[in-house]
């Protein structure tokens, strides 16, 4: 597909968006509009701005058929830059989506909205003071968005509201990574080594970790924060040994103050890394929610996608967690891993439904660039987009039978169908640290390798980022200079 811009260069808009109705197009931008260079599949993207109204023109041509989609919209003098900007961006994919929609058979139910975080979208029209007609309408007319989104979005928008309406302006949360897992899934992109390779790595790894947390512990002090919310993830973290665990812990417990925090969540993600010592451990510490991920519960595709457990380690575990007085209990499963039918995927929800949870976590399959998936994609069936979108419609329905809400949803690249990530709860067991990370009201100070620390500075509205580096060995042999680049942190609220 060659794509020719006239009266703009908002790129990158327009590919994210010819990817949603063309995902096999290679896509070239060309720099004229000539006509015999102009191939079997050519698109044109015009914009003007012409006495208060834009105007954005998309004409597809292919194979000789002409297809436009037209955008006019006014706007207010006293617009400001970022928002006429953005209005400028949403009218030109707006109106690349009217012209695809008559060329592609692509069901999009996101219509143009391809960020990772729309509920940021409705957060600002709430604080417009729009009612929900007006962002309905919003949704639908500038953005495309179909009504079975629009009601899931304004659900999460308004639950994940509820969470961050009560925090302390000066909480922040913490992440700590533990990089190490039984075997890598087949569509894993994380930092994680299988720990029968990285086995020598793993007891210094967390004398590293524990540095970086003395460390930081003492920035939190000499910055005031309260921290609100722990999370352990990675990795699994329940790989480490029951010795190791309680290093970890009564480390993060003495030197973090814990009487403020109100959420304290261990990923044992792979239920066969769990037994009844570690959880012992991890109850010993105030850990107040677990996540133990099945993904799937069809043994056949477990084996697919590098899984050593079986569906019965699931269940053997979860009631082990129960019976030692884990209350708050999320899985998190997969919809659309390779070979599943929404059969095999209905199962898995009615499985793990019968554990009854506090949270069940539903992520769309997702092709990552550095997964094994990616790599040896030719050797798997990929699940049709439609087939994906049943999987969905019936986890909304599924989850409402079963009084969970949804309370928190993001989009990733490459996700199959375009579709959405989302986090269901019981009513009162959402997850603050989820919100929070995915909203960006909050700084999340991250530990260990691979991870990201996020500075949100709520006076001037920015946001920035301090970067570990994401090889195990690397972070061991490096950490006194993963210890100095949190020193930015000072400056950076000045
Ligand atoms: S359990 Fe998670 S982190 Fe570990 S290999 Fe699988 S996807 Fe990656």
């Amino acid at each position: 597909m060659k794509i020719f811009l006239q009266g703009h260069q908002h790129q990158y808009e327009i590919e994210r968006i010819a990817h949603v109705f063309f995902p096999n197009e290679s896509i070239e931008f060309v720099e004229k509009d000539d006509e015999g260079q102009r191939g079997d599949f050519f698109v044109e993207s015009q914009f003007k701005d012409m006495n208060g109204s834009i105007y954005a023109l998309t004409k597809i041509i292919k194979n000789g058929n002409i297809k436009e989609g037209l955008v006019v919209q006014k706007y207010n003098s006293s617009i400001i830059s970022y928002q006429y900007t953005s209005l400028c961006k949403s009218m030109i994919k707006l109106s690349f989506y009217r012209a695809a929609k008559q060329v592609s058979q692509v069901d999009v139910p996101w219509g143009t909205l391809t960020g990772i975080r729309p509920t940021k979208i409705i957060h600002n029209l709430i604080e417009e003071r729009k009612s929900d007609i007006d962002i309905k309408y919003i949704l639908s007319e500038q953005y495309a968005v179909s009504d079975e989104k629009i009601q899931l979005i304004l659900e999460v928008a308004y639950n994940e509201l509820k969470v961050l309406k009560q925090s302390r302006p000066n909480s922040i949360g913490l992440y700590i990574g533990i990089p190490f897992c039984p075997t890598r899934c087949l569509y894993c992109s994380f930092v994680s080594n299988a720990v029968h390779k990285a086995q020598k790595f793993v007891e210094p790894y967390v004398e590293a970790l524990i540095r970086e947390i003395l460390y930081t512990r003492r920035i939190i002090d000499n910055m005031g924060w309260i921290v609100e919310s722990i999370y352990i993830g990675g990795g699994t973290p329940t790989v480490l040994s029951s010795k190791l665990l309680e290093r970890l812990l009564y480390t993060l417990c003495t030197q973090i103050n814990v009487e403020t925090v109100k959420e304290f969540t261990i990923e044992a993600g792979r239920p066969d890394t769990i037994d009844k010592e570690k959880l012992n451990t991890i109850k010993k510490y105030a850990v107040s929610r677990l996540s133990i991920n099945p993904q799937t519960m069809n043994q056949s595709t477990l084996k697919t996608i590098g899984r050593c457990h079986t569906p019965e380690d699931v269940v053997s575990s979860f009631q082990l967690a129960r019976d030692l007085g884990f209350d708050n209990i999320n899985m998190d499963v997969i919809a659309g891993l390779p070979d599943e039918t929404v059969e095999m995927y209905q199962n898995t929800l009615k499985e793990i439904q019968k554990l009854d949870p506090e949270n069940i976590t539903v992520h769309t399959m997702s092709i990552k660039r550095a997964s094994k998936l990616h790599e040896k994609i030719n050797e798997y069936s990929i699940t049709q987009a439609h087939i994906v979108q049943d999987m969905l419609k019936f986890t909304q329905q599924f989850m409402k039978d079963n009084d969970r809400y949804p309370y928190y949803l993001y989009r990733q690249k490459n996700i199959l169908g375009n579709l959405e990530n989302v986090g269901y709860c019981k009513q009162d067991f959402e997850c603050i640290y989820n919100v929070q990370i995915m909203e960006e009201r909050q700084s999340i100070i991250a530990m260990g390798c691979g991870a990201v620390t996020k500075l949100v500075n709520a006076t001037n509205n920015r946001i920035d980022r301090i970067f570990n580096v994401k090889e195990v060995e690397e972070y061991i042999n490096r950490i006194d200079e993963m210890l100095h680049r949190k020193d930015k942190i000072y400056q950076y609220f000045i």
